[in-house]
Protein backbone atom coordinates (compact mmCIF):
# COMPACT_ATOMS: atom_id res chain seq x y z
CA UNK A 1 0.00 0.00 0.00
CA UNK A 2 1.43 3.68 -0.81
CA UNK A 3 0.55 6.22 1.30
CA UNK A 4 1.09 9.26 -0.30
CA UNK A 5 1.14 11.87 2.72
CA UNK A 6 -0.64 14.19 0.89
CA UNK A 7 -3.93 14.35 2.06
CA UNK A 8 -6.82 15.64 -1.14
CA UNK A 9 -9.56 15.37 1.52
CA UNK A 10 -10.07 16.29 5.15
CA UNK A 11 -10.18 12.66 6.23
CA UNK A 12 -11.18 14.54 9.51
CA UNK A 13 -14.37 15.83 7.64
CA UNK A 14 -15.78 12.08 8.59
CA UNK A 15 -16.78 12.29 4.70
CA UNK A 16 -14.88 9.50 3.89
CA UNK A 17 -16.87 7.08 6.59
CA UNK A 18 -20.00 6.84 3.86
CA UNK A 19 -17.42 5.48 1.65
CA UNK A 20 -16.48 2.43 3.91
CA UNK A 21 -16.60 -0.73 2.83
CA UNK A 22 -17.36 -2.11 6.37
CA UNK A 23 -20.04 -0.32 7.25
CA UNK A 24 -22.28 -3.29 6.55
CA UNK A 25 -20.31 -5.71 8.02
CA UNK A 26 -19.34 -7.13 11.73
CA UNK A 27 -18.01 -5.03 13.64
CA UNK A 28 -16.13 -7.62 15.87
CA UNK A 29 -14.57 -8.46 12.71
CA UNK A 30 -12.58 -5.76 12.75
CA UNK A 31 -11.80 -5.67 16.24
CA UNK A 32 -10.54 -9.22 17.31
CA UNK A 33 -9.40 -10.18 20.27
CA UNK A 34 -6.00 -11.05 20.73
CA UNK A 35 -3.61 -11.52 17.68
CA UNK A 36 -3.28 -15.59 17.24
CA UNK A 37 -5.72 -18.11 16.37
CA UNK A 38 -9.28 -16.94 15.30
CA UNK A 39 -8.25 -13.59 15.16
CA UNK A 40 -5.37 -14.10 12.65
CA UNK A 41 -8.41 -15.39 10.08
CA UNK A 42 -10.47 -12.48 11.65
CA UNK A 43 -7.56 -9.95 10.61
CA UNK A 44 -7.26 -10.80 7.00
CA UNK A 45 -10.67 -10.77 6.78
CA UNK A 46 -10.94 -7.39 7.50
CA UNK A 47 -7.84 -6.82 5.48
CA UNK A 48 -9.51 -8.47 2.52
CA UNK A 49 -12.57 -6.49 3.05
CA UNK A 50 -10.32 -3.62 3.12
CA UNK A 51 -8.57 -3.96 -0.13
CA UNK A 52 -11.58 -3.28 -2.35
CA UNK A 53 -13.01 -0.37 -0.11
CA UNK A 54 -12.14 3.51 -1.55
CA UNK A 55 -11.99 4.63 1.57
CA UNK A 56 -8.39 2.89 2.24
CA UNK A 57 -6.15 5.97 2.36
CA UNK A 58 -8.06 8.17 3.88
CA UNK A 59 -8.98 5.65 6.78
CA UNK A 60 -5.39 4.40 7.19
CA UNK A 61 -4.20 8.28 8.02
CA UNK A 62 -7.28 8.73 10.54
CA UNK A 63 -5.88 5.76 11.98
CA UNK A 64 -2.38 7.00 12.08
CA UNK A 65 -3.26 10.92 12.93
CA UNK A 66 -5.73 9.87 16.11
CA UNK A 67 -3.63 7.11 17.40
CA UNK A 68 -6.27 3.86 16.72
CA UNK A 69 -4.27 0.91 18.67
CA UNK A 70 -6.89 -1.91 18.31
CA UNK A 71 -8.35 -3.31 15.10
CA UNK A 72 -8.13 -3.09 11.58
CA UNK A 73 -8.08 -0.13 9.73
CA UNK A 74 -6.87 1.02 6.31
CA UNK A 75 -5.76 -2.57 5.66
CA UNK A 76 -3.33 -2.84 8.73
CA UNK A 77 -3.06 -4.55 11.74
CA UNK A 78 -2.32 -3.13 15.06
CA UNK A 79 1.50 -4.38 14.71
CA UNK A 80 1.86 -3.02 11.23
CA UNK A 81 0.27 0.63 12.32
CA UNK A 82 2.70 0.78 15.10
CA UNK A 83 5.47 0.57 12.60
CA UNK A 84 3.95 2.86 9.79
CA UNK A 85 2.93 5.30 12.62
CA UNK A 86 6.48 5.92 13.61
CA UNK A 87 7.67 6.46 9.74
CA UNK A 88 4.20 8.90 9.89
CA UNK A 89 5.30 10.89 12.61
CA UNK A 90 8.50 11.64 11.22
CA UNK A 91 7.44 12.91 7.88
CA UNK A 92 5.16 15.25 9.70
CA UNK A 93 7.57 16.64 11.90
CA UNK A 94 9.77 17.08 8.64
CA UNK A 95 6.86 18.73 6.85
CA UNK A 96 6.32 21.14 10.07
S1 LIG B 1 -10.22 0.71 4.93
FE1 LIG B 1 -11.11 -1.05 6.00
S2 LIG B 1 -11.50 -0.34 8.09
FE2 LIG B 1 -11.18 1.47 6.81
S3 LIG B 1 -13.22 2.12 6.18
FE3 LIG B 1 -12.42 0.77 4.59
S4 LIG B 1 -13.13 -1.29 5.06
FE4 LIG B 1 -13.39 -0.02 6.91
Amino acid sequence: MALTWNRSVEWDSEDWRKQAACRDTDPDLFFPVGTTGLAIDQIDEAKRVCRDCDAVSLCLEFALATNQEAGVWGGTSEEERGRLRKTWLAHRRRAS
